[in-house]
């Protein structure tokens, strides 16, 4: 069966790839999205990027696919918004939305009649979640954060979506996946849904290179040669191993901020992992680490509040045998 695939005032006939702006409806915000529907039959899989805004290597990585995926290659169809925080990224305004000042990313299911990221959030429900397999979701540190590559796959999801999500995280070349709790994110309430989603980490700081950019689009190639959508197996790689009980370490007081370790250095319980100072050099608190582990991201500026952790660590699964 050969289907014409259409999001809104888009529409590819099979063997069709078709670029172009696209409205959100109910708001001023138009995204740029690419839609490659294959010649054969398959899965439908949603890959989105820029749901924060300045989180810059999946989005290159998403526009370059978007640039290179072609029609004959593909088995099901693909949709591509690169990025979905237009007007973020265009005010260089980090992780928010500049009209309602929400991260998209915590208000999931969202409602047509809410603030624009509500209504964003309530497109994806129903336009794309509506006629999806698979969800691919982008991401890298923000601007103001540190970060070594990771994958996240649902986790508050039936069994079976989750171990499907796991799967495809499995074909990332990273060092680390975690199993996410969390239900307000898009890839997380697609996994609410009942469709299997992940999120890729790599790159931070506002910046990007053509290296990073080149390791995102190949772990998006090999997770849709592993579900068939592109022809080929996909190359088998590193295994990321398992982090569990992540710590979103948030400071107890805002000040500034001076950490003692490195994003993917592991560290040991006890570990003091850094402190805030006040203006006048005086400690206010120091952290320690809760458990051997390893450091996923942190706050890459001076300054720190409540806006951003500290740092994210995680522990190394029982079944890994992984320790310090
Ligand atoms: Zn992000």
């Amino acid at each position: 069966m050969e289907n014409n695939l259409s999001i809104g005032t888009l529409t590819a006939s099979p063997g069709e790839k078709i670029q172009g702006m696209l409205p959100i409806p109910h708001t001023e915000i138009e995204v740029p999205v690419t839609l490659v529907n294959g010649t054969g039959d398959g899965k439908t899989v949603l890959i989105t990027s820029g749901i924060h805004s300045c989180e810059y290597v999946g989005i290159e990585a998403a526009i370059q696919l978007a640039g290179e995926l072609d029609p004959e290659n593909v088995n099901g169809s693909l949709i591509l918004i690169h990025p979905v925080n237009v007007p973020g990224f265009e005010s260089r305004y980090p992780t928010l939305m500049p009209g309602d000042n929400k991260n998209l990313n915590r208000v999931f299911p969202g409602s047509q009649e809410g603030t624009p990221a509500d209504r964003v959030a309530h497109f994806f429900e129903y336009s794309l979640y509506s006629q999806i397999d698979f969800y691919i979701d982008l991401h890298c540190g923000e601007i103001f954060e540190d970060l070594t590559p990771y994958v996240y796959y649902v986790g508050a999801a039936d069994e079976t979506v989750s171990r499907a999500a796991r799967q495809a995280a499995l074909h990332v070349d990273v060092p680390y996946m975690v199993k996410s709790t969390a239900t307000t994110g898009a890839y997380n309430y697609a996994g609410v849904l009942g469709i299997p989603s992940i999120l890729l980490e790599r790159g931070c700081a506002g910046r990007f290179t053509q290296e990073e950019v080149n390791a995102d689009k190949k772990d998006v190639i090999n997770i849709l040669k592993h579900l068939g959508v592109l022809p080929g197996a996909p190359e088998l790689r590193h295994r990321p191993v398992d982090l569990t009980d992540l710590v979103y370490l948030m400071p107890k007081r805002h000040g500034l901020w001076y950490p003692d370790v490195k994003v993917g250095e592991l560290i040991a319980k006890g570990q003091r992992l850094g402190e805030v100072r006040d203006y006048f050099g005086k400690t206010l608190d120091t952290y320690h680490a809760e458990y051997d582990g390893v450091v996923l991201y942190q706050s890459a500026t001076l300054w720190t509040d409540d806006f951003c952790e500290l740092i994210t660590y995680g522990k190394f699964a029982e079944t890994t045998g992984m320790t310090r």
